[in-house]
């Protein structure tokens, strides 16, 4: 039985208390965790304390980017060792993490090792009342050792998109993957330890969020700040913890994002992005799309199309290129998302496709599977249209104005991310700019440029990462005030 340690200090170590990890695809145990207690979270914020003072801490800029240069080198590397361990941990197609989650992987040291090595200072020379005047310029130094909680559904990347500008601006970090995905957050110690990364700079705990490893790490008072990738209600539980120790978090949250569809939009773009939006990652992605909007006179022939493709997404293991959608992440969540098909009949949906479990071979029928689903006709109040589902199903509403279709968009607790599908350039201007959500796409989903502002408006998130917003969260920014 494959055995995950935790990576502590530059060594991997076990635990006492072990959990089981696993496989979506079949519910078979893949592998057991080290369950980090107290004692081994202290362990690893000392290590990342005591690092931050230690040979990384004398590290120049240059030397700080040319070993995050070798981190991403050294994933590429390993490419199908982490995309074996990423689609064995989540079940997603090989096809997607190879062009998504092990690349972005590797990306994110990249970018934010270029992103300091190329920032200015802000510089102003100021007048005094003797003529001789003083100059300010600013300097930014590391906040010390950051907890980095994650999620399952894009493990890699989204843990390396913290850790990568957490190290890159000189900070320590102590990880807490998700219980659900263990593997690539540990592999990747192996990665920091070959190329050379000093112990204690990168820690790995396993382990639950309440009354476990989550909540030991975030309550730590040698943690200088949290950085989390999660669902709003548990963003909320550790704005508290932080609060102990006023102590600065960074917090991505949950979404129910909608996609809009405009009659005048180039039909095949917008089917098939919205169709990546709604199923891709077994619907799992925190920008993905369950509310779609669209304009009534394309609303029948839209519907069509959006179940015609849905309909042809083949479930399947990774490695099949054939497979068009994975299972879901845990037999937890399946309950979870079949629970909504079964609310959304309740509340009187009609059922365009999917609404519940597919047939499987009986080698995979124990998995966590579900069927790509469409609905159609329920008001917006509906739990399936207000409520994060986190599963491959959207809604379908017809809209007849602009205004009809900003307000219900905006008429939600969350405001993540929005698609809209238009090919009149105005309108696309006015209505970006309108809607209440951190990121707009138009005519695209998912088309990111790692150096943009990345967050959630209202309660899907706190703070904004990417680029030199980053900076903003992984670094102290100090005034040095000079009079002449
Ligand atoms: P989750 O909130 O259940 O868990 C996230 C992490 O927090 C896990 O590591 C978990 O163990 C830990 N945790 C849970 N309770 C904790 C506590 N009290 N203290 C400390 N740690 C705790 O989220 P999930 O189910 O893993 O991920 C799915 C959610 O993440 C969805 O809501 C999705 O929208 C959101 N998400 C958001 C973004 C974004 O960028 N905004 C990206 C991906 C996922």
């Amino acid at each position: 039985m494959n055995l995950i340690k935790n990576f502590i200090d530059g060594k991997f170590v076990e635990s006492t208390k072990k959990f089981e990890k696993r496989s979506p695809l079949d519910n078979k145990v893949l592998a057991l965790v080290s369950e980090a207690d107290r004692a081994q979270v202290d362990a690893a914020v000392a290590a990342a304390r005591s690092a931050l003072t230690g040979p990384w801490g004398s590290l120049t800029v240059a030397n700080r980017v040319d070993l995050l240069y070798g981190v991403a080198n050294e994933i590429n590397r390993r490419f199908e060792q982490f995309l074996e361990a990423e689609c064995a941990d989540t079940g997603k197609p090989m096809s997607l993490a190879r062009h998504i989650d092990i690349p972005r992987g590797a990306a994110n040291f990249k970018i934010f090792a270029d992103v300091v090595k190329n920032v200015p200072s802000e510089f102003f020379e100021m007048e005094t009342p003797d003529g001789r005047g003083a100059l300010n310029y600013a300097v930014r130094s590391p906040i010390g050792v950051i907890a980095v909680i994650c999620p399952w559904n894009l493990p890699l990347l989204l843990m390396t998109w913290k850790v990568g500008p957490a190290l890159a601006c000189g900070n320590t970090v102590v990880v807490k993957p998700s219980e659900e995905t263990p593997q690539t957050a540990t592999l990747l110690g192996e990665v920091m330890n070959q190329v050379g990364i000093p112990q204690g700079v990168y820690n790995v705990v396993h382990g639950f969020g309440p009354n476990s490893t989550g909540e030991f790490l975030t309550t730590h008072p040698g943690v200088n700040a949290i950085t989390f990738t999660g669902e709003t209600r548990t963003g909320a539980a550790i704005m508290k913890a932080a609060a102990e120790g006023a102590r600065p978090v960074s917090l991505e949250m949950g979404g129910k994002n909608a996609a809009i569809i405009f009659a005048d939009a180039d039909f095949d773009a917008a089917v098939e992005g919205t169709l990546r939006s709604c199923f891709a990652n077994c619907g799992q992605v925190c920008l993905g799309t369950e509310r779609v909007y669209v304009e009534r006179p394309i609303f029948d022939k839209f519907v069509a199309a959006l179940k015609q493709g849905a309909e042809a997404l083949k479930p399947g293991i990774p490695s099949d290129p054939a497979t068009g959608i994975g299972p879901l992440i845990s037999k937890e969540h399946q309950a979870k998302v079949l629970s909504y098909y079964h609310k959304a009949k309740e509340e009187g949906a009609t059922l365009v496709t999917g609404g519940g479990v597919p047939t499987m071979p009986d080698a995979l029928s124990d998995g966590c599977w579900v069927q790509p689903t469409i609905w159609t006709g329920l008001p917006d109040s509906a739990a399936v249209c207000r409520e994060e589902v986190f599963g491959p199903c959207c809604h379908v509403a017809p809209f007849d104005s602009e205004d009809e279709v900003v307000r219900r968009t905006n008429d939600n607790v969350y405001g993540l991310a929005t698609a809209i599908w238009t090919t009149d350039l105005q309108r696309a201007h006015r209505v970006a700019r309108k809607i209440e959500v951190g990121i707009a796409w138009v005519n695209s989903w998912f088309l990111r440029d790692l150096r943009t502002p990345f967050g959630g408006a209202k309660q899907s998130g706190i703070g904004r990462e990417g680029g030199v917003h980053s900076l903003e969260f992984y670094t102290e920014l100090k005034n040095v005030c000079i009079k002449l």
